[in-house]
């Protein structure tokens, strides 16, 4: 997959690019990253980029000519073309997904007071990171280019992207580390059972308790399974010690350390 970012400051690519995950998956060629200075299309005698707005007003706008020019020159035919604003739909995993199947998006980041109103004429989407207002786009490319690169065959593995939040509608469930007492806040004992149903049951109850918690709107989304459903009825009754866990225990104790 390609991603290229139209930017008026690349430099702030730079730490993005260069480290982590993202670099691993440009160096092992899952993905290509084209950063794109708008400037350099600019015809302006002077450079510019950006002027006041017609008819007076705050703040520097964002010209029309050198984005679409470099539009034109960096986006292949069929690249998805995608501006960053405030005024876009807001940015999900679903969105990521789905950009991720793409073959080529270009990303278009708008900075100072934004851009002319006529380069949506020259764009596919409109996509906003957040009800707020930043900068520049260059920090909501990152994050939807960091979502998509992370979902290419490659970049990590699928077991990690199977059980992650947003997956099923369900955010994803506590994870823990050693040592099994920290502070006085302990490790659960059905993490050590070695019993993979067990855990992989326990997991899916707390997974729905977070989300029933943390994001009742997205639980509201999650279609109950036959044993999520028993579950719930576990949860509504406040029932932290089921006969499945207790059974799991007694029998793990071996493994309990
Ligand atoms: N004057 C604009 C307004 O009131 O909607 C805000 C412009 S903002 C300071 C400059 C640029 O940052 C925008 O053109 C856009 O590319 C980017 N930007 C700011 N907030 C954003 C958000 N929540 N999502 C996506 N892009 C954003």
């Amino acid at each position: 997959m390609k991603i290229t970012i139209l930017t008026l400051f690349p430099e702030m690519f730079d730490g993005f690019l260069t480290n982590s995950i993202i670099k691993r998956a440009i160096g092992k060629k899952v993905v290509e990253v084209n950063i794109v200075n708008i400037r350099d299309y600019t015809l302006d005698k002077y450079g510019r980029v950006d002027t006041p707005p017609v008819g007076g007003g705050a703040g520097l706008i964002m010209k029309c000519q050198p984005i679409v020019d470099a539009l034109k020159a960096n986006a292949s035919e069929g690249a998805r073309k995608i501006l960053l604003s405030p005024r876009g739909k807001q940015f999900t995993q679903e969105f990521a997904v789905k950009f991720a199947k793409l073959d080529e998006i270009v990303l278009v980041c708008g900075h100072y007071e934004g851009v002319d109103e006529r380069v949506n004429n020259y764009i596919d989407e409109t996509i906003s990171i957040g009800d707020y207002v930043l900068t520049g786009g260059e920090i909501g490319a990152m994050a939807i280019a960091d979502s998509i690169i992370r979902l290419q065959d490659g970049a990590i593995t699928d077991v990690s992207l199977n059980e992650e939040s947003f997956n099923d509608n369900l955010l994803e469930y506590p994870q823990y580390t050693e040592p099994k007492d920290f502070d006085g806040h302990k490790v659960p004992d059905i993490l050590y059972t070695g019993n993979h149903t067990a855990i992989e049951k326990y997991r899916r109850k707390e997974s729905l308790k977070i989300t029933r918690e943390y994001r009742p709107d997205l639980y509201a989304k999650h279609e109950l399974t036959k044993q999520d459903k028993k579950l719930v009825q576990e949860l509504d009754q406040n029932d932290d010690n089921p006969k499945w866990l207790e059974d799991a225990l007694n029998k793990g104790k071996k493994f309990t350390k």
